[in-house]
């Protein structure tokens, strides 16, 4: 039987990301992604640059797959036009996600693809079938129908539905995002128009299924787009990422900003922490390891998402008012566009 001391499983952002780490510290794992090519998934390609503290280019290094730097955002409600000063990279999240496939496997990471997962066994070390592979250490990053969530026992992510598509019809400002925030649009959710290079990603999302579709009937008479594509992103509180010589990373365990549907950068903060912790558990041959150490260095992260998921849920299904909801917004945009400016000045630009 082929022995790793670590196995991953998913290569999303989450687990390409894990692999470039650990890739650099010298582990020895494998990486199983079910699909021939990365990025099967529905995504608006948006990732936030600054959150919890993190620079994406801290964890990414590199420029590959980045299309545009946008730092301002619209936020479209009933009562008028919100500016939000924020830094975000649009992206080809093909490239990206392939080139940090790339900067692990130069660095001596084995990623293999068409792999899926079938079954996880324990009997004092992992074996995953059909692979017949052994492993002392396991990684869920296997996106929101986790079979590693499924083997801990964790129960379903409540999750919101949404579509993306692109498209060359849009006639706004391409150097701004623009986010509608209206229930005539859609209730308990938004709809995106997100520059690329040369196209637009354009979305809409509900956390109600019943809303999502009467929003998207009428969204996909007024925009027109190559192909829809649709998905699932998870809006429960991030779960307990743990288990005996296990960990979940990435959508597999929640880890997303409720509020605004994303889990890019969350994905990466939460993989560049658990590469940190595996390599301290390696340093020990993974004997008599404690995985809580991950829910203990996870903890400044997992406590901003999950207040930002009750400010979400609070907002939507408390205060629901649409001019109390526009005047907390313009509370929490003003603040939150000085510490992004703030952030942006100490770091630069690009
Ligand atoms: C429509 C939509 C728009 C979005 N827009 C944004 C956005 O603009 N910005 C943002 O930050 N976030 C966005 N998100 C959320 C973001 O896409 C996810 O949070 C992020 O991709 C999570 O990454 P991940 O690696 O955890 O999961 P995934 O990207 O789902 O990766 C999991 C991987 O595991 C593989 N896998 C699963 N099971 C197995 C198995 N048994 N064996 C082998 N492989 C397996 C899958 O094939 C997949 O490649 C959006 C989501 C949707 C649905």
């Amino acid at each position: 039987m082929e022995k790793h001391d670590v196995v991953i499983i998913g290569g999303g952002i989450a687990g390409l990301t894990l692999s470039k780490f650990l890739a650099e510290y010298g582990i020895d794992f494998v990486l199983l992604e079910e699909h021939n090519d990365f990025f099967k998934k529905a995504c608006g390609e948006g990732i936030t640059r600054f959150i919890a503290g993190y620079d994406f280019f801290d964890l990414y290094e590199s420029k590959a797959g980045i299309e545009k730097y946008i730092e301002e955002t619209n936020i479209y409600t009933k009562y008028g036009i919100l500016q939000l000063y924020m830094p975000v990279l649009m992206t080809d999240k093909r490239e990206i996600e392939s080139e940090l496939a790339r900067q692990a496997m130069k660095r001596g990471a084995d990623i293999r693809m068409n792999e899926r997962v079938e079954k996880i066994e324990w009997n004092g070390k992992f074996i995953l079938r059909p692979q017949n592979i052994e492993a002392k250490f396991l990684v869920g990053a296997d996106g929101i129908f986790s079979i590693t969530r499924k083997f801990l026992g964790k129960g379903k992510l409540r999750c919101a539905i949404a579509v993306e598509g692109l498209s060359n019809e849009v006639k706004l400002d391409d150097e701004k995002i623009h986010i509608e925030m209206k229930k005539s649009i859609v209730k308990y959710g938004y709809s995106w128009f997100f520059p690329k290079r040369e196209k637009w990603n354009i979305g809409i999302g509900s956390i109600s299924m019943k809303e999502f579709k009467k929003a998207f009937n009428e969204f996909k008479k007024r925009h027109r787009v190559e192909r829809w594509k649709a998905g699932y992103v998870p809006v429960s509180k991030p779960v307990e990422p743990y288990g005996k010589n296990v960990i979940l990373l990435g959508d597999a365990a929640s880890q997303t900003i409720t509020s605004i549907g994303a889990g890019n950068m969350p994905s990466m903060i939460c993989a560049k922490i658990a590469g940190d912790v595996i390599k301290k558990f390696s340093a020990h041959g993974f004997r008599d390891i404690d995985t809580k150490e991950y829910g203990n260095a996870l903890r400044p992260i997992t406590k901003m998402l999950k207040q930002d998921h009750n400010l979400a849920f609070a907002m939507h299904f408390i205060v629901r008012n649409e001019y109390l909801i526009h005047k907390i917004l313009k509370k929490y945009i003003r603040q939150a566009s000085q510490y992004y400016k703030k952030l942006e000045r100490e770091k630069g630009r690009i």
